[in-house]
């Protein structure tokens, strides 16, 4: 018997004292599906998958790998794109997918407390019948559970108006690594003492295990419109975005496509996309109809006041939605022209977008790969996908560089290597370049507060010294690149 194989005979019988036997998954036919999440470049088998039903199982789970000093990787719907969910090879792979229930919608506080299994969009559809929604709308929201959004700290189009995830959540309620109950935040407005909830969230399954949520709910706009402009430049594209926020306004929603984007994504939704225009926004407005004209008014003048070449506005809801079908499904679409993808996630200061985008245009030649860029331009959150073939290891070598890169240059500007994909293990190299040392051994001190022997979800999101010097990367905060002066409106 080799060393993983006896250490997987010991987990599976600790576990065997706490779980039904159809809840405990070993064989590596029934741990496959599990081996990566929507970062397929990466996989791992893990030890075991365990998919417990009651809270006292996952304190039982806790425990038992605790006591044995076996790493745990909680588990959503696996959709995160910076494998934070990839199994650990001698861990143990916690599934939180059995806790899918709505527990309460109190239309009066308007809060909704869910399972951390819940997916986000089931939260909305339980809401609509009182007029509320979940703002936060991921573009995975079909699947992605509030659980993966919490350790996540999600967005989506939405969130620059209402918010991200940690905006939006009023408590979590969970596991610590030991398999005691712990609790972050509170049903009020505000919890007394350090504020740990909003530590809690986005922490990556570092910290805790969250097992119940209480998020916010907001009402439904009585009206949403939104604006598709087309530009003939992506500077000037780049710079609308600047110029609608200087011009105070908070769209609902604002988002920007490239060229390449939108041929992928009309040849698949037929969202009606300008397909001459160098990049397209979509500026939504939402809130009363009076509102909602007067704000459209004003966005309209600034971009065209930016060089708009085309501008449509949605009649009606269902044109809005046709809008939207094509930003929702550029992911996908990507996949059909593309045998793998990888997506990018800095930020930057909006007034960069149009220089970004012009420096990954030059990184294209420079790696010899596609690239098709998608984002939330109004929160500066970028989503470069780069396409490749992960069957060439060249192409896989040189679209991790081409990756790095945008990371990198991304800080250079005054970004951030991460907007709401989280770190994962795909950026750890690039956590190097953001960070100082003594910053990232800070984190590293955060996490052994809540999990002295680091067995949840190690080796992800912070780096080790030594994975800064192997990866020869410093960080570049002192040599950030000067912005450029950008035009009055
Ligand atoms: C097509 C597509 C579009 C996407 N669009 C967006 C977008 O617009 N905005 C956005 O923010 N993200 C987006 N994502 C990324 C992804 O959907 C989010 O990160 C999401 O929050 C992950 O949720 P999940 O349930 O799939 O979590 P998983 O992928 O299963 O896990 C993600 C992380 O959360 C941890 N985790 C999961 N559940 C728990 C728990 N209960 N307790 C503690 N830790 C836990 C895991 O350990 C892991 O580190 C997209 C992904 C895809 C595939």
């Amino acid at each position: 018997m080799t060393d993983r194989a006896a250490r997987q005979a010991e987990v599976i019988r600790a576990l065997q004292q706490v779980l039904p036997p159809h809840a405990l998954l070993w064989r590596g036919e029934d741990t496959v599906p599990y081996e990566c999440d929507g970062l397929t470049a990466y996989r791992e088998q893990p030890l075991v998958v365990v998919l417990p039903e009651t809270e006292a199982q996952v304190s039982g789970v806790l425990k038992a790998c605790h006591a044995l000093g076996v790493p745990v990787v909680a588990r959503g719907a696996g959709t995160g794109l910076s494998g934070g969910a990839m199994p650990h090879k001698l861990g143990v792979t916690l599934s939180l997918a059995k806790f899918n229930k709505i527990l309460k919608v109190d239309a009066y506080a308007r809060t909704a407390v869910v399972q951390c299994g819940v997916r986000n969009l089931a939260i909305s559809e339980a809401a609509a019948p009182y007029g509320l929604y979940y703002a936060p709308d991921p573009s995975s929201q079909i699947a992605c559970t509030i659980g993966g959004n919490v350790a996540e700290n999600s967005g989506g189009v939405h969130c620059l108006k209402y918010g991200l995830t940690v905006h939006n959540v009023l408590k979590v309620r969970g596991f610590t690594v030991e398999g005691e109950a712990v609790e972050f935040g509170a049903d009020a407005l505000d919890a007394a003492g350090l504020d740990l909830l909003a530590v809690m969230v986005g922490s990556e399954g570092m910290l805790a295990v969250a097992i119940e949520v209480t998020v916010r709910l907001v009402p439904k706009p009585q009206l949403a419109r939104c604006i598709m402009a087309s530009f003939d430049d992506v500077r000037k594209a780049g710079d609308a975005v600047a110029a609608i926020i200087a011009a105070g306004i908070i769209p609902a929603g604002l988002e920007m496509m490239d060229k390449p984007m939108t041929a992928a994504v009309e040849d698949f939704v037929r969202a009606g996309y300008d397909l001459d225009a160098a990049a397209i926004l979509l500026c939504e407005s939402d809130g009363t109809p009076e509102e909602v004209a007067e704000e459209i008014e004003h966005m309209q003048a600034v971009l065209q006041g930016c060089g708009a070449t085309r501008m449509e506005v949605s009649e009606n809801e269902a044109q809005r939605l046709k809008f939207w079908s094509g930003r929702k499904n550029a992911f996908p679409a990507s996949g059909r022209i593309s045998p793998d993808y990888m997506c990018m996630d800095s930020t930057i200061p909006r007034k960069r977008l149009a220089d970004i985008l012009l420096a990954i245009a030059e990184m294209e030649k420079k790696y010899g790969l596609r690239c098709c860029n998608v984002f939330h331009a109004g929160d500066g959150n970028l989503h470069p996908l780069i396409l490749f073939d992960a069957n060439d290891p060249d192409e896989m070598h040189r679209c991790e560089l081409f990756g790095a890169d945008i990371l990198e240059t991304s800080v250079r500007m005054g970004g951030t290597v991460s907007g709401e994909h989280g770190v994962g293990v795909e950026k750890l190299g690039s956590m190097c370049v953001q960070f100082t040392p003594a910053e990232n051994a800070q984190m590293m001190a955060l996490k052994a507060a809540f999990d002295p022997t680091g067995i949840l979800n190690p080796g992800k999101v912070i780096p080790t010294l030594q994975r800064c010097a192997e990866g020869g990367k410093m960080h570049v905060k002192k040599g950030l690149l000067p912005f450029p002066e950008l035009p009055r409106f």
